[in-house]
């Protein structure tokens, strides 16, 4: 059998994106044991640049060794103990799997749905927690990427506040590529992955928790059901102030990789960041436009690096995407659910977010119209 040489291709997709040649040199460092005082002084360094990227101080900020589903799960499984109500938005693919999750853990979700494509309504979200004084926590997605529609994450987290219930944010998405201010807008669990605006390689989920949710998690009367994703035994792994005690072996060459692309964040500024993303994103509409090319998404609720653009009449859906792939070597994503067949997402995320690509798919895209 011949050794796997994957194609060099241009991710336009829902994820993963591009990632850097510094990112993938990273990767490719020699490994050292993951209780190595060299790679314990790599894990601080880690925690330091995540609070720098979800905009946090709280102490317990670290990457599962997992992808993102494992973030989401890590989230719901510590903080929902049985039989608790848990009021669930959902606005698109990933709210559902969060709801999935709520009855996994053997909590009561209480869902408000608002229509796929539309941000999560806050008044509604206010009418369950006004009406229901038994909800403990809010569960919403701030980026749902099966739709590119960006939720208002700082009014949905200071409602929480209001009604003293916790909340768990999905911004697998969103972190990097859109506005997240964790503390400020008082988050309590907040998961990500790193494939997305961080362009580091799948596998990852970073998760930030605050100590209010710390406590809860330190209190539980039931034990955390999964073992693996128990944050009472995962924190004494990654508690810089204790002698680390193992847990799992880490995924030592994934964590320089993600310290690498976390570097080139702050490089940049975060700030700069938020801005590339949604001048791509102008771009991009000024590019596709031309072609017939329209937008589902209303111009103010959008999320810059996920696209979700309808599917013009001359375009084959499976056919524009297989031609895209074979001649341009460029990925973009098919739509999920109720939108499959009829929109495309494109993603402009971390590394992707260039003219360069957004030049590349007008390009591939105009030459299917002559
Ligand atoms: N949540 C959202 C909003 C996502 O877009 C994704 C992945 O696309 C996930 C969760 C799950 O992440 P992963 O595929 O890394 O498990």
């Amino acid at each position: 059998m011949p050794r796997f040489y994957p194609s060099v291709r241009t991710l336009m997709g829902p994820g993963p994106s591009d990632v850097h040649p510094r990112v993938l040199q990273a990767l490719s460092m020699p490994t050292i044991g993951h209780l190595d005082p060299e790679f314990v002084g790599l894990m601080d360094e880690i925690k330091s640049l995540l609070q720098y990227a979800f905009q946090t101080k709280n102490e317990l900020t670290i990457p599962v060794s997992a992808p993102g589903s494992a973030g989401m799960e890590t989230c719901f499984a510590n903080l929902i103990e049985p039989g608790e109500k848990v009021l669930v938005a959902i606005n698109g693919v990933f709210g559902n799997r969060m709801k999935e999750n709520v009855e996994r853990c053997g909590g009561i979700p209480i869902v408000v749905n608002s229509p796929w494509g539309k941000p999560i309504s806050p008044e509604s979200i206010e009418e369950e927690l006004k009406k229901d004084s038994e909800i403990k926590i809010l569960a919403f997605v701030h980026a749902e990427t099966s739709t590119g529609v960006l939720s208002d994450a700082k009014t949905l987290g200071l409602l929480a506040k209001k009604y003293d219930v916790l909340t768990i944010a999905d911004t697998v998405t969103s972190l990097g590529g859109s506005p997240l201010k964790v503390d400020e807008w008082q988050l309590d669990a907040v998961y990500s992955g790193t494939q997305k605006c961080l362009s580091c390689v799948p596998g990852l989920s970073p998760i930030t928790i605050s100590p209010k949710a710390v406590q809860k998690i330190k209190n539980r009367k039931t034990k955390v059901q999964s073992w693996f994703l128990d944050l009472n035994l995962v924190m004494g792994y990654w508690d810089s102030n204790n002698k680390r005690s193992y847990h799992h072996t880490a995924p030592v060459n994934s964590l320089y990789a993600l310290h690498e692309s976390l570097l080139m964040l702050k490089e940049e500024g975060l700030e700069n960041s938020w801005k590339r993303h949604a001048e791509m994103h102008e771009y991009l509409q000024s590019q596709l436009t031309p072609l017939g090319i329209e937008f589902l998404v209303d111009k103010e609720d959008r999320t810059p690096q996920l696209n979700a653009v309808s599917i013009p009449a001359q375009f084959d859906d499976a056919q524009t995407r297989a031609y895209l792939l074979k001649e341009y070597s460029l990925e973009i994503g098919a739509g999920l659910g109720d939108f499959a067949g009829r929109i495309w997402r494109i993603g402009l995320m971390g590394q992707s977010s260039t003219k360069k690509n957004i030049d590349l798919l007008e390009a591939g895209l105009r030459s299917l119209l002559v």
